[in-house]
């Protein structure tokens, strides 16, 4: 059975103030109960002490003076007794306030007393002191025995107040401790009943966090920040859903237009070829928008799935230039490197070589396509913490205010346009360089050129 958290939480609270108030009261019962001890015992050697002493002086002994004397020096003490014995055990003197009320003393009792001067013990509902007295005169053992009525009936008292405060007290507890988690876990119902009203399709709600900056503040804050990120995440797939089907469905509808004006009456083979040829061009640039959906796809995900090694970031950077000769003859790539470190390791990094290789090819070729000169230059320098690649072109340079812009999938800038681009490739390798812990920045400008700098973690450093 699963215990709500308010209860548990009231148990808790409840065991924990128990047993402080069973401490407490204890020790409160425990020492009035030696303090009542304490009394009676100092309160029945003073009567044994007179006694023994009154009895000591051999002149002046009158056991009916001595009896009279313990009758009338009664101090609270009820139904007391009295008894004196000799060296021999001997009984030489009795009182007791109830005639017939004598103590049969153990001699062991007698023997104690001997051996340490008082001793204290009970003896039915009597509480009782063996005093041994000796001087030159007289070698006695005094008996002094009664019933401790006040002290009994005070200690009565406390240990029903006690009691009392002890039950009081736990009900308290348990009903200020439910009402207290019950105030405690009432954001949590509230966050939960915001959560569960929040759903894909209304991702704008979030959750109250109240204005005081405590634990609750910062779970509700957290869950909203995290909401932030689905939101912003779920706008994004939106959108690239959108500007993909629009993407592909320009070519579509191309396709169909063509096809049925074509078919609507005979035409010559020529124009057959001709509308053949383009259908062919519209299809081939869908087949490789797809296949740039399926990479994107691939480098979307997180890096768990992929295979990740350890490689040398110089050759994967020397195999640049034929990878783009065979996009585009035309296209050049000079490749410099410059400051390379002696230790080799210090050229490493962790990663997945073909990702890598695209996000650093997509780069190069924009360069390629949007200059002139289809020529980029690309350079390689490392220290023992990152890894900086440099491409840079001679190309129309990007606008300042697009710069941000162009790692947004299918952005494209207006004027830089090439016919065989989707804008997604900068997309593409912005999102490859964050999955390998790295970098990406911009600087262009117009009609100058740009430049990608692109940094990565020497694989030593990373954790
Ligand atoms: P595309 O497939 O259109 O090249 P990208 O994501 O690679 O898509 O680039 C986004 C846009 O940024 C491009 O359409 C282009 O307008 C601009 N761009 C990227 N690189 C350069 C560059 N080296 N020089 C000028 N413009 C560039």
């Amino acid at each position: 059975m699963i215990m709500p958290v308010r209860l548990r939480l009231t148990i808790l609270f409840s065991v924990l103030v128990m047993i402080i108030l069973c401490v407490v009261c204890g020790g409160i019962y425990y020492f009035s109960y030696t303090t009542r001890i304490a009394n009676i015992t100092k309160r029945l050697t003073n009567r044994a002490i007179t006694t023994a002493r009154l009895l000591g002086q051999k002149e002046t002994f009158d056991r009916d003076l001595v009896q009279k004397i313990d009758s009338l020096t009664t101090i609270a003490l009820k139904d007391k007794t009295v008894q004196a014995y000799d060296y021999q055990n001997n009984k030489i003197y009795s009182y007791s306030d109830l005639p017939a009320d004598t103590l049969h003393i153990d001699e062991s009792i007698l023997d104690d007393a001997r051996v340490s001067g008082s001793k204290y013990f009970r003896i039915g509902d009597k509480e009782a002191i063996a005093y041994h007295y000796s001087d030159s005169n007289a070698r006695i053992v005094v008996i002094s025995a009664a019933e401790d009525i006040d002290g009994k009936k005070g200690l009565r008292s406390l240990l029903n107040i006690l009691l009392l405060s002890f039950f009081l007290g736990n009900v308290f507890v348990l009903v200020t401790g439910y009402i207290f988690s019950t105030r405690i876990l009432l954001p949590i119902k509230k966050i939960a009943a915001d959560v569960e009203e929040i759903s894909a399709q209304n991702l704008t709600r979030r959750i109250e966090t109240g204005i005081t900056k405590d634990e609750w503040y910062q779970l509700a804050d957290t869950m909203n920040r995290l909401l932030d990120r689905l939101q912003e995440s779920f706008e994004f797939q939106r959108r690239f859903i959108s500007n993909a089907s629009h993407e592909l469905s320009t070519p579509l509808t191309a396709i169909s237009s063509q096809m049925q004006v074509t078919l609507q009456r005979e035409r010559s083979l020529e124009e057959y070829k001709h509308v053949m040829q383009s259908v062919y061009e519209d299809v081939r640039h869908m087949s490789k928008l797809t296949q740039t959906l399926l990479e994107f796809a691939k480098a979307s995900g997180d890096a768990g799935g992929l295979e990740i090694n350890l490689l040398r970031i110089d050759e994967v950077i020397l195999r640049l230039p034929a990878e783009l000769a065979r996009i585009d003859k035309h296209f050049k790539v000079s490749v410099e490197f410059v400051q390379l470190p002696e230790n080799e390791a210090q050229l490493l990094v962790f990663g997945n070589e073909i990702l890598l290789l695209m996000a650093i090819k997509n780069i190069v070729l924009n360069g390629c396509k949007y200059s002139k000169d289809h020529h980029t230059y690309v350079t390689l320098k490392a220290n023992n913490k990152k890894i900086i690649i440099t491409v840079k072109d001679n190309g129309p340079g990007i606008p300042e205010n697009e710069i941000s812009k162009i790692f947004q999938p299918f952005y494209r800038v207006k004027n830089n346009t090439d016919n065989d681009g989707f804008g997604l490739g900068l997309s593409l390798a912005s999102k490859i360089v964050v999955m390998h812990k790295g970098t990406i920045e911009v600087a262009s400008k117009m009609n100058v050129g740009s430049e990608f700098l692109i940094s990565l973690p020497v694989a030593g450093t990373l954790h």
